[in-house]
Parts: structure tokens; C-alpha cells; sequence
């Protein structure tokens, strides 16, 4: 039973605290429709605030059967003649209400129709500034760029970061790490894999170890860090000996490889991968480690080709929709093969050994051919069989329309991607066909049908399962064109920006997606649960593993359009705040979930001990984390036949062979100015530059001393059209950096503010992260809501900024500093302990609008209604479900703990929104849809333990501890059972990961 007092706080009480606060904050409030609009007419002349005058108006056409693409930026004017980009948010949002509008017959061709949003971080409503779409319903689809990508990135060897800042300190202390892994110890799961002796080779730990099941994922990211940080060492001895490993790597994969190549005892062919695990086995097939032990002997039945630390039974058990359970099913068969394949890919596009790159991609397309014999013969898309009875499914192995939607187990890293990739370096038709065919196996209808609508189905789907199945389907684009693939890596990335996405650049809560617009109140409401079952507030949200696909899907995006500059204003976001920001600063460990909220720590190891994420096998994100910090260079520059696009400010030299032409970009990290210049060669280009969203103020680029432009619009590129470059030719970028705040699109109104106080009540108030340029500000030293709040004028002039302290160089120098009042705010990146990233903004001189207050005595429902559909949806779901005879899916919508919160919620707020004991006062509606929207977003998947679940366990752990001197059997079964809290903590855990624990700790008493 869950302690009562944990449970959303009645609504009663939460009208009391709301006034106390309000007295107590002595904030006075008007009322009545009359005074405000005297205040808005005369507000400018009365004050100095800065309000918005103009805005630019919003009218879309939207191709029949889609919801309308909606900007999450729009240019806006002030009063005073300043302009910037501001962010909106948009009431179409709902689920239903997105049904409908890409619905036709709803929305017909022809038809006109608006759909109103605000614009976020202003007061003149409760909501916000009021905006207005005007769409129009249209026959023509979006048009599609051309599958052959307008620009391409530069060779990751082609570009070096130079100087003496965070940059290289953060490449140097992870290239020297790669260094020193242990070659041997990532080729131990493949000599045990297929029965060869292990002597001499380290047992692979982490989530490699024996058993593990996602193993293999670490030695793919492995491969890939040896392969990056060689294409940017310059030392020839750490040059050598990364050679040296990919060669070792490369040589005893194709070892292990060969052991499969073996002839079919009656058909004239070699055993392919269809051949393994016949039908009549698979159906029988079970998942524990003693299974796979059978099949570890019994490589010669794996199938031509195929290459992967664990043993082929591993993706086969996936065909049988087996669930994600490292004892008794599967963890993620091919996300660890994607890993594999990737590394294998990347040694074979940077290792300057050509036979060792041949073997790399030979190595890769053998086991991309396996992928695609096997699922073309093995399995099919059937949509329509994903609501049949489980016994009908289970006798109706490999359909992969169920496969991929599986959670987790589904999760496959982005093979698509590489095949894909595969596909676009072999030479073969016939192979080239194959690989970009197996590269569409990867596509998951359940989540691709609404997105290519433009319907936001990313919402309570586990964040990293589905961000690298965009990134394939637009790799799969340039082989398929298919306009339908890139309309969803759009859609999905459009969607992202306003509605998912935190100011370092990250995304989701835990390992999730919560609801669109929530970010603050999951955020402000996410809580674990500690060893005396006590509920705490949490701050580990946006897994780094997500953050390095956005980039990557960024990255490829700005391929196909390289002049729009929202990508490589997202990218540089992405990289200058979160990424750079998850490696620590004096030794190597990188970040698992990065820490966003309030006095918040980079949580760098797992279990809190040091170093933490130190190898690529630790977790999935020390895999990625391996690869980002030796890869900062990939997506500085984009070229085409005659155009360079300069998309990151970072000292850099660029060897540009198609031009035979050397660039250096000269500029301390991070940058407010830049200089650009050929250090070898001449040629005719066009260079084009990018004017980054913030640059509002005095950005200026200079041709050999003279203005380019008389004007700038931030958010675009400027172009230097094509001339005859020399190294006589000087451009000088100057680009100073402004204040703003990124603001969150949901007020915050509630927080779980300490042990057991999960929804404590606050005054609605915008939230959001002072913004420094591209870096996001932070503060140390506060530890509650109330301290996190900040009194500002609206120039953000109470704002001040100290000279960059550190000097230019070394990897704190040119570390910026703001004050406000008593806080001193730096870079994100540079912080480690105790940060807080979001403040309650309350803007001294703006308009007095209380959110809490009515206009005219009226009183609105509109935020009320719209929870109130979201949560009937949900119950209507959980309802059809506990109604089913035959239980498919097996799980239900919901957890029975979040579904009963959400439905005590649900019926208050039904009683308040019907007045159905009194005439609610606008106060109280308010906190009613507060306290629906905390249910709503706090309720979990009916897959995933809920944190109520660990309670037998916890209660294990505290008798256990008392234990002195204990057993080293006892002290990994802790060990273990802390890690699945953790788990279950973040969304990652599964009931069988808690009965697995449980049994440990059971087995020793
Ligand atoms: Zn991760």
C-alpha cells in the first residue's frame, strides 16, 4: 500500500496553501476586465517593460490528411523596436484533436479553419501572449527534397578542433581513455560466443558482461571511439596503437565470422540465417542463461554471416515478441547488433589501413545480409494481427510490426540506419538492394503511421527506442524516396523542439517521454523512492544516449537542408550545453541521465560510485558517451560541390580535398568572434555563414574588412556569394552573445518539493533557464522552489554580465559569469554538483496578470476540459482492456498505482468542472487541473514496475544492510538489487528484474 501522505494532496488543502503562499508573498492582485485593459492600453507609457507589439503573422497551408507543421519559434517585435525569436505553444496538442485535423473527411481539402496558441514567458494572459494560426486545408503534399542530400558533413579526420580550451581537453582525456581500454577484454563475449578459448582475454563487464544480454552493444561502441578518436589523434604513438586494436578487433571478429560459413547438409547453399531455430523450435524456444549456454556450443548453426557477442537465439527470440527480461527473455538483440554494426562501419570509413577497411565493411555486410536473409524469410508486416489473441500472434512468429513496438526489446539502436549505410558503400547490385530492403525491416507502422501525419505519437513512448528509428528511416529516405520518410524525420524533429525538448538540448523524463508541453511539470513533479521506501524529488532526466541520436538526426537532417539554420541552432544547443557538459572534468566518466532540474548533480556513475560511465560497456550511454566527446568536430562544417556552410562557431581547420583548399577558423570556445581564413590553397566557393537564433545584436561578418550585409536576420545563413578565395582573404565574424530565457511551455504550479511531499502547491509562475547565446546559465547554492525564484526587469538588465574569468585558454578559460543579485550563474557545461537550471521568472516590470485570477469574474475550464479528455481517453483505454477476455496486449494501457491516482484526480476534477458540490472558484479549477495534469503525467506504461512495487525489495535491503562483514554473494546481490531500484527508478526496470533481486537476496538469507 502506498503512504497516503505520498498521494496527490487534496484539493481542499491546496487551495488553502495556494492563498497562504499568495498572502504570504504579498503579491496583490487586480480583478475585473476594466482594470486590465487600462493597464494594457496604457502599460507602455506607464512603464519601461519591454511588451510585444507585432508578431509575425502565422498562416499555413497544410497538406489534407496532416496536422498543420506549427512553428515552436516565431519572430516577434517589442514596443521598443527590439526583435527576437520567441516560443509558442499551441492548443492543438491533444491527441484527439490531432486525429481530427488529419482526419479529411474532418478537414477537408479547401477548408480554413485556426488554431490558437501563445506565445510562453509572457503575462499579458494567464497563458501567455495570444497568436492565432490561420490554415488552409490543401491537395499538395509538402514538397520533399531531393533523396541525394544538398550538402554533405566533412570526414571527421578532415576536421581538427585546435587550441587550448574545453573542447580539446574534454577530446584529449577521452581519446587517452580509449587508449588505454583493453582490446582483449571486448573480444571476450565473441571467443566464448563461438567456442573458442578465452584465456588470456579479460572477462567483459558492464552491461558486456557474461550475462548481460545486451552484450556486444559496448565492443560495437568501442569500435566506433577507436575509429573517431583515431580520425582526430594527432600523436603518433596513441595513432598506432588505436590502429593496432581496430586491426586486432577487425581480425578476430572475421575469425569468429568464419566459423559460420558453413555448407547446408542438402541444399546447395551455405546454412543462412533462416535456417536457424526452424519454426516448430522457435515456438519452443526459451530464454534463460542455461538456453543460451545450448547455443553457445552450436556457432556452426548460427547462419552465413553472422557476427554478434551473444548467440544468434538472441534476435530469434525477438520473432516470438518475447519480452525484455535479462534472466528469462531478451534485453535489446538488435540494438547491441546495430552497435556492432555501426563501429564496424566507422573502422572501415577511418582506418588508414585498406585491407583492414575492406575486412571491417566485408565483416559488416556479411552480417547485414544475415539481418536481411533472416527477416526476409522469417518474417513479414502484418499489421492487422497486432490486436489478435496472444496464443494467434505467438502462433504467428516474426511479425515485425509487433516486433519493434515491443518495449525495449524492441529497441534496435537504428539498424535501419546502418544498413542503410551498408547499402550506400557496397558495390553489389544485388547486395545493395538487399541491405537498403533489410534497411525498411525496421520500420514500426504503430510508430511511423501517425508521425508521417504528423500526429504526435512520440508521447509516454520510451525516449531512445524511438529517436534512432527516425534517424533510419531518413537514411532509408536517400535510397527510397520515399517523401513519406522524410515527412516523419521532420515531423518528429519539429515536434521535439516545442514540445519535448529541455534547455541543455535533451529530452525525456527518466528513460520516457511524458506528455507534449509538460516539460516542467515532469520535471518538477519526478520523484524516486530511497531504501526506507520515502518518495524524493529527482533530477535525472534527459538519458545522454538521447541527446547524441538528436544530434546525429540533426546532423542528417541539415543535409538535406542546409540553409535552414534551425538545425545547427538545435545542434549547437545540443553539443555546446549537454554533451560537452556530460563528460567530468578532471577524469573520465560520463554521464547516464544528465541532471536537469533544481540542485542537481551530474549523476556520473550508475551507482553513485567513481569514475562512474568509464568504458563503453558500462551502460548505453558510457557506449555513446564514448563516441561523443571524440566527435565534436562531425557537423562544424557542410559542404557541396561549391558551397561551404560554416555551422559552428569553433577553432577549427578544415581540409577541404575536393577543393585542395586548407580553412582555419580562428575563435576561443566558446565564441563571440571568429575568423576565417585560407591557410593553403585558392578556389571559387560560396561560403555561407550562420547567424545563430540569439545573435539579435550586433552581429556583423566582414569580407577583407568590409560588412557583407547591411542587415542580419538571426535564424538564417548569411551568403558570401562564389569568388575566387586566396590566403589573402580575411572574413571576421563578429557575434556577440545576448540574454534571453528559454522558457518551459507549461507554468510551474506544483513540485514535489521534499521526503514524501510530492505536490506541493506554488502560484503558477513561467519557468525557464537564463540563456547566455547558445549557453544555458546556471546557478549553485539553492535548494528550493522559493529560492528559485527570480525578480527580473524584462530587458534582463538586473542581469549583469563579469568579463569571461580563466583566461582564453585551458579547459575553464573563457568561462562566462552572470550575476543576479547574490547568484553568480555559469555555463552548464562547466557545472557538476548541485545545479539549478530552471528558475521561477517573475518579471518586475511586466503587466500584473495573475494567472490565478479571472477576467470579468468568469471562469474557464479550457486547461480543465483538455485533461479531463486526455484522462477519459486513458480510462476508456484501461476500461477495454480489463474487459478482454483474451489479454492483448498482455499488459494493460496503465499501472494499476499511476491509474488510481489518475482516477481519484479524474473525479475531482469531473466534480469540479461540473460544479457539482458548489460554484468552484477559478483558484480551485486551476489546482483541480494541476493536480490531473501531475496524474496524468506521472502514470506509467502497464508494462513498467512502478516505484510502489520495489517495496518488498527495499524492505530486503534495509534488513540486509545491518548485515556486518557480508558475503561477496551478498554484497553483489545489493549490489544488483540497488541497480534495478535504479531501473525502475528511471523507467528501465521490469517486474522480473525485482523478482530476480528479491530471489537473490532470498537465496543467501
Ligand atoms: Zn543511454
Amino acid at each position: 500500500m502506498m503512504n497516503r501522505s505520498l498521494q496527490t494532496t487534496v484539493l481542499a488543502d491546496n487551495h488553502l496553501e495556494v492563498k497562504k503562499y499568495a498572502e504570504k508573498s504579498g503579491t496583490g492582485k487586480r480583478y475585473g476586465a476594466l482594470a486590465l485593459v487600462c493597464l494594457l492600453l496604457w502599460y507602455p507609457a506607464l512603464t519601461n517593460a519591454r511588451t510585444i507589439a507585432r508578431v509575425e503573422p502565422i498562416r499555413i497551408e497544410c497538406p489534407v490528411g496532416t496536422v498543420p507543421r506549427l512553428p515552436y519559434l516565431i519572430w516577434v517585435t517589442y514596443a521598443d523596436g527590439k526583435s527576437e525569436y520567441r516560443q509558442t505553444r499551441w492548443s492543438n496538442a491533444a491527441l484527439a484533436t490531432e486525429q481530427a485535423q488529419a482526419n479529411p473527411a474532418i478537414h477537408p481539402i479547401g477548408l480554413e479553419y485556426t488554431i490558437n496558441g501563445f506565445i510562453i514567458g509572457d503575462n499579458t494572459t494567464p497563458n501567455g501572449y495570444p497568436i492565432t494560426a490561420s490554415v488552409k486545408v490543401v491537395a499538395d503534399p509538402y514538397p520533399t527534397p531531393s533523396p541525394e542530400p544538398v550538402a554533405q558533413t566533412v570526414p571527421l579526420n578532415k576536421v581538427t578542433i585546435n587550441g587550448d580550451n574545453r573542447l580539446t581537453s574534454n577530446r584529449d582525456r577521452a581519446t587517452a581513455a580509449i587508449v588505454e581500454w583493453d582490446v582483449a577484454q571486448q573480444l571476450y563475449n565473441y571467443r566464448d560466443t563461438y567456442g573458442m578459448s578465452t584465456e588470456g582475454y579479460p572477462v567483459a563487464d558492464g552491461w558486456d558482461s557474461p550475462t548481460t544480454k545486451l552484450k556486444g552493444h559496448g565492443s560495437g561502441h568501442y569500435m566506433s571511439a577507436l575509429a573517431m578518436a583515431f580520425a582526430g589523434a594527432t600523436n603518433p604513438e596513441q595513432k598506432n596503437t588505436l590502429r593496432s586494436n581496430m586491426t586486432r578487433m577487425v581480425n578476430e571478429l572475421r575469425e569468429c565470422q568464419e566459423k559460420t560459413f558453413v555448407r547446408h547438409p542438402t541444399e546447395d547453399r551455405y546454412w543462412e540465417a533462416r535456417d536457424f531455430a526452424p519454426e516448430a523450435e522457435l515456438r519452443e524456444m526459451l530464454g534463460t542463461w542455461d538456453d543460451f549456454d545450448v547455443h553457445k556450443t552450436k556457432w556452426e548453426t548460427y547462419g552465413y554471416g553472422y557476427l554478434n557477442a551473444i548467440p544468434a537465439h538472441h534476435p530469434a527470440l525477438i520473432e516470438m515478441y518475447r519480452a525484455y527480461n535479462n534472466v528469462n527473455w531478451v534485453w535489446a538483440p538488435y540494438y547491441s547488433i546495430h552497435k556492432q554494426l555501426s563501429g564496424l562501419i566507422d573502422i572501415a570509413t577511418y582506418i588508414d589501413d585498406p585491407v583492414i577497411a575492406a575486412k571491417a565493411l566485408l565483416i559488416a555486410k556479411d552480417m547485414g545480409l544475415w539481418i536481411w536473409n533472416r527477416l526476409h524469410y522469417r518474417t513479414f508486416a502484418g499489421v492487422e494481427l497486432i490486436d489478435s489473441p496472444q496464443a494467434e500472434r505467438r502462433a504467428n512468429p516474426g511479425n515485425r510490426y509487433e516486433m519493434w513496438n515491443i518495449y525495449i526489446a524492441g529497441e534496435d539502436g537504428g539498424t535501419g540506419e546502418s544498413l542503410a549505410r551498408l547499402s550506400e558503400m557496397v558495390t553489389d547490385p544485388v547486395e545493395k538492394e538487399r541491405l537498403l530492403e533489410a534497411s525498411t525491416f525496421f520500420n514500426s507502422p504503430a510508430f511511423y503511421d501517425p508521425l508521417s501525419k504528423n500526429i504526435d505519437d512520440i508521447r509516454t513512448r520510451h525516449a531512445n527506442q524511438h529517436i534512432p528509428k527516425i534517424t533510419s528511416v531518413l537514411r532509408s529516405f536517400r535510397g527510397v524516396n520515399d517523401p513519406d520518410y522524410y515527412n516523419m524525420a521532420e515531423n518528429f524533429w519539429t515536434m521535439i523542439q516545442g514540445r519535448y525538448r529541455y534547455s541543455p538540448g535533451g529530452v525525456g523524463n527518466g528513460e520516457m517521454f511524458r506528455q507534449p508541453y509538460t516539460q516542467i511539470t515532469s520535471m518538477t513533479t519526478n520523484v524516486t523512492t530511497d531504501r526506507q521506501q520515502n518518495r524524493n524529488p529527482m533530477t535525472t532526466l534527459n538519458e545522454t544516449c538521447c541527446t547524441y541520436n538528436l544530434a546525429k538526426l540533426t546532423k542528417d537532417l541539415n543535409c538535406f537542408n542546409p540553409d535552414d539554420a534551425r538545425y545547427m541552432d538545435y545542434y549547437e544547443r545540443a553539443l555546446y550545453n549537454q554533451l560537452v557538459g556530460s563528460l567530468a572534468q578532471d577524469w573520465y566518466g560520463t554521464t547516464y541521465q544528465y541532471a536537469v532540474g533544481i540542485n542537481a548533480t551530474k549523476p556520473w556513475g550508475i551507482s553513485g560510485e567513481q569514475p562512474g560511465n568509464a568504458t563503453p560497456q558500462s551502460t548505453c550511454c558510457g557506449g555513446t558517451g564514448s563516441e561523443n566527446h571524440v566527435k565534436y568536430q562531425e557537423a562544424t562544417y557542410f559542404v557541396s560541390d561549391n558551397t561551404l556552410w560554416v555551422a559552428l562557431y569553433m577553432p577549427t581547420t578544415l581540409v577541404w580535398d575536393a577543393q585542395n583548399v586548407t580553412i582555419r577558423q580562428d575563435c576561443l570556445w566558446p565564441a563571440e568572434r571568429s575568423t576565417i581564413q585560407l591557410t593553403h590553397g585558392e578556389a571559387n566557393f560560396a561560403i555561407k555563414l550562420r547567424v545563430p537564433y540569439w545573435a539579435t545584436d550586433g552581429f556583423d561578418v566582414k569580407l577583407n574588412g568590409t560588412p557583407v550585409a547591411s542587415s542580419y536576420q538571426p535564424g538564417s545563413y548569411v551568403t558570401i556569394p562564389a569568388r575566387n578565395w586566396t590566403t589573402d582573404d580575411v572574413v571576421d565574424i563578429t557575434m556577440p552573445f545576448s540574454k534571453y530565457i528559454d522558457y518551459g511551455p507549461d507554468k510551474m504550479e506544483t513540485a514535489a518539493t521534499g521526503q514524501n511531499e510530492a505536490n506541493t502547491p506554488f502560484i503558477p509562475m513561467w519557468a525557464g533557464t537564463i540563456m547566455y547565446g547558445p549557453l544555458a546559465m546556471t546557478a549553485t547554492g539553492i535548494t528550493n522552489w522559493n529560492e528559485a525564484t527570480i525578480n527580473v526587469d524584462s530587458h534582463l538588465e538586473d542581469i549583469v554580465l563579469n568579463r569571461p574569468s580563466g583566461g582564453t585558454t585551458g579547459p575553464n578559460g573563457n568561462l562566462y559569469t552572470l550575476t543576479h543579485g547574490d547568484k553568480v550563474f555559469q555555463p552548464d557545461y562547466y557545472r557538476s554538483a548541485n545545479t539549478t537550471h530552471y528558475f521561477r521568472i517573475n518579471m518586475t516590470d511586466d503587466a500584473d496578470v495573475e494567472a490565478n485570477t479571472s477576467i470579468a469574474g468568469q471562469v474557464t475550464k479550457d486547461a480543465l476540459s483538455e485533461l479531463l479528455d486526455i484522462a477519459k481517453q486513458y480510462k476508456a483505454a484501461q476500461d477495454a482492456w480489463n474487459a478482454l477476455e483474451n489479454k492483448v496486449p498482455e499488459h494493460p494501457p496503465w499501472a494499476p498505482h499511476g491509474f488510481a491516482r489518475l482516477m481519484e484526480q479524474f473525479n475531482l476534477a469531473q466534480r469540479v468542472h461540473g460544479n457539482e458540490d458548489k460554484n468552484y472558484t477559478q483558484t480551485e479549477v486551476n489546482m483541480a487541473a494541476s493536480n490531473l495534469n501531475v496524474a496524468i503525467n506521472t502514470i506509467r506504461p502497464g508494462n513498467l514496475p512502478e516505484l510502489e512495487d520495489l517495496d518488498e525489495l527495499l524492505a530486503l535491503l534495509r534488513k540486509v544492510k545491518a548485515v556486518t562483514s557480508p558475503a561477496s554473494e551478498l554484497t553483489e546481490a545489493i549490489a544488483y538489487a540497488e541497480m534495478v531500484a535504479e531501473y525502475v527508478g528511471d523507467g528501465s526496470g521490469t517486474h522480473d528484474m525485482i523478482e530476480t533481486a528479491v530471489a537473490r537476496i532470498k537465496a543467501i538469507k
